[in-house]
């Protein structure tokens, strides 16, 4: 494809300084979970790994080589049709700043609806996951990635959003990612801090979650405002309760990369084990935005 020019240069821009920052977060997070694991692991990492990176080798390619110069291309696009908001009259800062909360709100909406049934499809292939590590962070059915453009890029580029802030949020989004998939055991009182902010490993581990309550909870990406503002914010469930995955897949015999490759094409199972059990936990008794060690 030949991609416009400006285009291309941003997309010079991802590959020469966040692409290195990403590989070295990424190494840093593989050996801090390694050194100061958070939550016992279940499985090998030997059988994890390679399927989680076959299935995130199809999907990063279609991160780099279709979501972001859509995202990049749209909001090129607008800009020079003059579409979205005119904020000439702010001040860089401030614009800057309203158009990485826009960016942000938008991968919260986006997260919310990848969990209804339709999108649930795709995005189970990243749930079903029996442990969460870094490399959960990099497995996503490629699926997902083609069907957020229309959304990831289509709404930051109606409102005028930059191509500028695009490249340099989605920087920000994978190093994030990286981060709260991370099993890294930071130190409690600097997360209880942090999580005022960020999306931290024990908030997303809640998210991760075989109980259907917690799994719905703690969408945001890089800021727990959203969930905040959309009371969807859950830290009170100690990360030595929780279990890893989704009750309908427990097995990790079926879960290759074939098969993982191939599973949107199947109808989702209800939220039980195969039993029929309901995986359930009673309300813990701190309250819900305390963070639980
Ligand atoms: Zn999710």
């Amino acid at each position: 494809m030949n991609a416009p020019t400006p285009v291309a240069h941003w997309l010079r821009r991802f590959d020469k300084w966040a692409a290195p920052v990403l590989a070295a977060t990424a190494l840093g997070l593989l050996l801090a979970e390694t050194l100061r694991p958070l939550r016992r692991r279940t499985r090998p990492r030997k059988e994890r790994w390679p399927r989680n990176v076959g299935v995130a080798v199809p999907s990063s390619v279609g991160m780099r080589l279709a979501l972001l110069p859509s995202m990049l291309g749209l909001a090129w696009l607008a800009q020079r049709r003059h579409l979205g908001l005119h904020r000439e009259g702010l001040p860089v800062g401030v614009r800057l700043g309203l158009e990485l909360l826009l960016l942000d709100y938008v991968a919260y909406t986006w997260h919310r609806l990848l969990h209804s049934p339709v999108l649930w499809r795709l995005h189970r292939v990243h749930h079903i996951d029996l442990d969460m590590d870094v490399t959960t962070a990099w497995r996503f059915h490629f699926g997902e990635m083609l069907a957020s453009i229309p959304y990831r890029g289509g709404i930051p580029a109606l409102l005028g959003v930059r191509p500028g802030t695009v490249v340099a949020y989605e920087g920000v989004f994978e190093l994030c990612t990286a981060f709260h998939h991370s099993n890294w055991r930071l130190p409690f009182g600097l997360e209880r801090s942090l999580v005022q902010v960020l999306v931290t490993p024990r908030a997303h581990g809640i998210h991760h979650s075989i109980v259907h309550r917690e799994t719905q909870s703690n969408f945001g990406v890089v800021l727990t405002l959203w969930d905040i503002l959309h009371r969807t914010l859950r830290l009170n469930v100690p990360q030595q309760q929780i279990t890893i995955g989704v009750p309908s897949y427990p097995s990790a015999r079926e879960q290759t990369i074939a098969n993982l490759l191939l599973m949107p094409l199947q109808p989702p199972r209800p939220w039980e084990r195969p039993n029929g059990a309901v995986p359930s936990r009673p309300e813990p008794p701190r309250p819900l935005h305390q963070l639980a060690e």
